[in-house]
């Protein structure tokens, strides 16, 4: 059946790949965002079909749209970007979420909030279950976004609870691919373009620090299921548990690219978390689901995008 679904964050690096597979997938997506680090270029290919509507709004702002779904995602992501103004960056994940429960109640659409392995801090328990509370510092300068999306899993639970509001939680782990942001910030598209350009690679702390990494197309297709599944199983962890440590990933992107970069330690950020690997036992049992695509392939296919970027740069 076709639905008219709302993405909020479209034309983020996400956002954009999730339109253009709902689109795929036959329905109607009305893509909302400020583009406070995104750009129109994004989802700039899929203006032309008729179901598609971009809409340039900020989601601290009520709106009501009419649409049978919602995967709320608007909220930047990066450490960079999220740091830049945290007073705004809580308002984006708490407002902003108040905002889209809001409009899932009044126009009873289902809604998914996107959550992150964020909301475990620097982890004391590993891999990382969706039962873990997690070990957050209120105070540090990551507090901004792991609080704020603390609280939007709160305001989640709520509307289900109280009003009703059939919600669904995805903790989304290390997420990567083409359209990445080039300034992002974030250490895959910082080490793919430095490699490309054989710049250092800015390994921060030791690299012995690890993250899990996703490939984006493995990720929309947890985040489809679900917001299909009939009964709301709690928050549910969606990433790849194949656990390397940074500097894995900084001789492996060298070699991939055939660059003469060298690696270049800097400072490791505060509060930076040591550990990360998800346990994805939950979304295997309820979704069926599990990833698909090697971090070879994955990194293979985000080293050409940015090779090509980089030569449309040129150009
Ligand atoms: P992104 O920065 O590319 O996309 C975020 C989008 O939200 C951008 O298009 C931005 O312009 C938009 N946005 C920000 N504030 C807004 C506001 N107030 N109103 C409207 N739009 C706004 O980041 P992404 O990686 O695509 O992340 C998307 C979502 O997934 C975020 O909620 C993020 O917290 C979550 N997430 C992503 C990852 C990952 O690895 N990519 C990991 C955990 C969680
Ligand atoms: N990182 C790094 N060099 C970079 C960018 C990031 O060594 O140029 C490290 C960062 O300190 C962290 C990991 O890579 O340990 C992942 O960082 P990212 O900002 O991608 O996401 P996070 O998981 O920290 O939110």
């Amino acid at each position: 059946m076709r639905k008219r679904i709302l993405v909020t964050g479209g034309a983020g690096f996400l956002g954009s790949h999730l339109c253009e597979k709902l689109l795929g997938l036959g329905h109607e997506v009305v893509c909302l965002d400020n583009f406070f680090t995104s750009a129109r270029r994004n989802v700039e290919h899929l203006l032309d079909d008729h179901r598609f509507e971009l809409l340039r709004h900020d989601v601290t702002e009520s709106i009501i749209v009419e649409c049978d779904e919602i995967y709320h995602l608007a909220c930047p992501a990066s450490p960079v970007h999220y740091q830049r103004n945290p007073v705004r960056t809580i308002r984006t994940a708490v407002h902003g979420t108040l905002n889209m429960l809001e409009l899932a109640r009044t126009v009873r659409a289902r809604i998914m909030i996107a959550s992150t392995s964020e909301v475990y801090g620097d982890p004391k328990e590993h891999p990382q279950r969706e039962s873990y509370w997690g070990h957050v510092n209120p105070i540090g300068p990551r507090a901004c976004y792991d609080e704020g999306k603390r609280c939007a899993e709160t305001l989640a639970v709520s509307y289900a609870r109280q009003y009703d509001v059939t919600t669904r939680i995805v903790r989304i782990f290390n997420t990567y691919g083409p359209r990445m942001h080039e300034n992002d910030g974030r250490v895959v598209s910082n080490f793919v373009l430095q490699a490309l350009q054989n710049q250092p690679i800015t390994i921060y702390g030791e690299g012995q620090q690890t993250r899990s990494f996703c490939y984006v197309s493995d990720l929309l297709e947890g985040f489809v299921r679900l917001l299909a599944l009939k009964d709301d199983p709690g928050p549910v962890n969606i990433g790849n548990p194949s656990e390397r440590t940074i500097r894995e990933l900084a001789e492996m992107t060298i070699k991939m690219t055939g660059s003469k970069s060298v690696l270049k330690n800097e400072p490791l950020p505060v509060d930076d978390p040591t550990r990360r690997c998800p346990d994805i036992g939950k979304a295997r049992a309820l979704l069926d689901w599990q990833p698909k695509v090697s971090i070879e392939e994955g990194l293979g296919k985000t080293i050409e995008h940015f090779r090509s970027f980089l030569n449309q740069q040129g150009s």
